[in-house]
């Protein structure tokens, strides 16, 4: 517990509803500092024995949760239309993604996580062994947010596993369930107790940051930066990733189908409840007319609603009523100013729909283009050139990722190197995400710290360890040792 702060003492249980048809699903805790600091106790005293099985020993039983998923995979699904009101083929990615990360993190955690040898260099070190090697921070508490409730948690605690750390898990209160159902399948498959999940609102996530010894937070902007201040002050790591405003930029020669096709899907995915939704889109004036139309056509056309099993829809309910809200105060805004929706504008008629939207006519000081909307709302803008699409596309504090469409491969890539942004999709929206190998993390307010993937995503849970050996016999005193001479 962080010294001066005051202990979070539980609060009235969370009532969890489904947000498409507002109906309550279930009820869960929400815990106190003192359940936080009992469970970080137990999870300390067992992490040894869970380092100590080596990465292809805890692989083992990754593998053993990715049966248990793939066996549960019908109710998991379920589970998490219940809490999000996704359709049923965004639910059903979720807990694909987690199995996928476990097969690519488990099959390589031995390479990412083996001993350095360094060559010894100069007098001093010429008779040594030098090496490097990394070992995990004993509890981690890893802090999500509630769009994506399974593959979220999911992204971090496969990672910091199989890096031997133990885990506490805080899910978002608004959507905790599926990281219920994850602690069941690790107590389940009989696996070791280095996995715990404890439910809560933000006080309880506070006391996680007071308890552990790595902070592996996905959120807002500004609770991660409250996150970043709390854990500064017991000088304890965090990693952050946090919000987005992503940019899309469609030059004159990109293929236009596939460009407003690409977009519509990356702008109202998830209802825009995604960090790297496309968020702004800036076309070069000659196509933009063609363009507009395309995409028009494309978003007017999807499908919202409850249809019961969630086989008919495009586009789901937002998280909660605030989220909605928020959403319908960007649109309001933006039509206030002389914006236009050119389809959508407003909210549904039940629930916590909101009607998928193109916004046209927009300027550059508006709420939905500075400020993140997190919802199925796309505005566009007309520009002269790609000059002025980068500029325009860098002008924001956020920098998580972008998109752009072109023809000419080279010209693409020579714009995605000149963009403030930690990835950049080149004629395909979020496939940096679904690419394992690689890091993903955000630029300037969209993050901080060790990114996600590669081996970056496990060697983040870890410190390293220098440790030099002298070579051949060891020899009564070295060269430097007393006495001098
Ligand atoms: P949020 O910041 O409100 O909450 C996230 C989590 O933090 C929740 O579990 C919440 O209970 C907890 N929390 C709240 N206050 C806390 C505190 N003071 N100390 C510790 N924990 C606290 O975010 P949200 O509304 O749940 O999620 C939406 C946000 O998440 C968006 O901004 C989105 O862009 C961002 N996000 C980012 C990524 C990424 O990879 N960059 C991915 C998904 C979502």
């Amino acid at each position: 517990m962080r010294s001066g702060s005051k202990a979070h003492t539980r609060c009235d249980d969370i009532d969890v509803h489904c947000p498409a048809d507002g109906r309550l699903v279930a009820r869960v805790p929400d815990e106190s500092s003192e359940a936080v600091t009992d469970t970080v106790r137990r999870l300390r005293a067992h992490q040894p024995e869970w380092e100590a099985l080596g990465p292809n020993g805890r692989a083992t039983w990754l593998r053993k949760l990715r049966d248990w998923l793939l066996d549960n995979e019908r109710h998991l699904i379920d589970v998490l239309r219940s809490e999000t009101g996704k359709p049923r083929a965004e639910a059903a990615i979720e807990p694909a993604l987690a199995c996928d990360l476990i097969n690519y993190f488990a099959d390589n955690a031995g390479k990412f996580l083996a001993d350095e040898r360094v060559k010894p260099h100069g007098p001093l070190s010429m008779t040594k062994r030098l090496i490097k090697t990394v070992r995990p921070y004993p509890v981690v508490g890893v802090i999500t947010p509630w769009n994506f409730p399974l593959a979220m948690p999911a992204m971090d605690i496969i990672p910091a596993l199989l890096a031997g750390a133990a885990v506490l898990l805080k899910p978002s209160e608004v959507t905790p369930l599926s990281a219920v159902e994850l602690a069941r399948g690790w107590s389940e498959i009989g696996a070791p107790p280095v996995f715990s999940v404890l439910t809560g609102r933000g006080d309880t996530g506070a006391a996680v940051v007071d308890s552990v010894d790595f902070v592996q937070f996905t959120g807002s902007t500004p609770t991660g930066r409250a996150i970043a201040v709390r854990a500064a002050e017991r000088l304890v790591p965090c990693s952050l990733e946090l919000g987005g405003k992503d940019p899309a930029i469609v030059l004159a020669d990109a293929d236009l189908d596939r460009a407003a096709a690409g977009i519509a899907w990356g702008g109202m995915f998830n209802a825009g409840q995604v960090c790297v939704s496309i968020e702004r889109v800036y076309v070069e004036a000659p196509v933009y007319d063609e363009f507009v139309a395309r995409l028009v056509a494309l978003v007017g056309s999807l499908r919202q609603g409850d249809d019961g099993d969630g086989y008919r829809i495009d586009v789901g309910a937002m998280a909660t009523h605030a989220q909605r809200d928020l959403v319908a105060r960007h649109v309001a805004d933006a039509v206030d100013g002389g914006a236009t929706a050119l389809t959508g504008g407003k909210a549904g008629s039940a629930g916590t729909f909101f009607e998928p939207t193109v916004l046209v006519d927009v300027n550059h000081s508006m709420a939905c283009i500075r400020e993140e909307t997190f919802g199925p709302t796309i505005p566009v803008v007309k520009v002269a050139d790609a000059d002025e699409a980068a500029r325009l596309a860098n002008d924001s504090e956020y920098g998580l990722s972008a998109t752009v469409w072109c023809g000419d491969r080279a010209r693409g890539e020579a714009i995605a190197r000149r963009l403030e942004a930690g990835a950049v999709n080149i004629n395909d929206a979020f496939s940096n995400l679904f690419a394992l190998g690689l890091p993903h993390g955000g630029w300037k307010q969209s993050g901080l710290g060790a990114r996600f993937g590669g081996e970056y995503g496990v060697r983040k849970y870890t410190r390293q360890q220098a440790i030099t050996v002298p070579r051949g016999p060891a020899m009564k005193r070295e060269l430097l040792w007393y006495p001098y001479a």
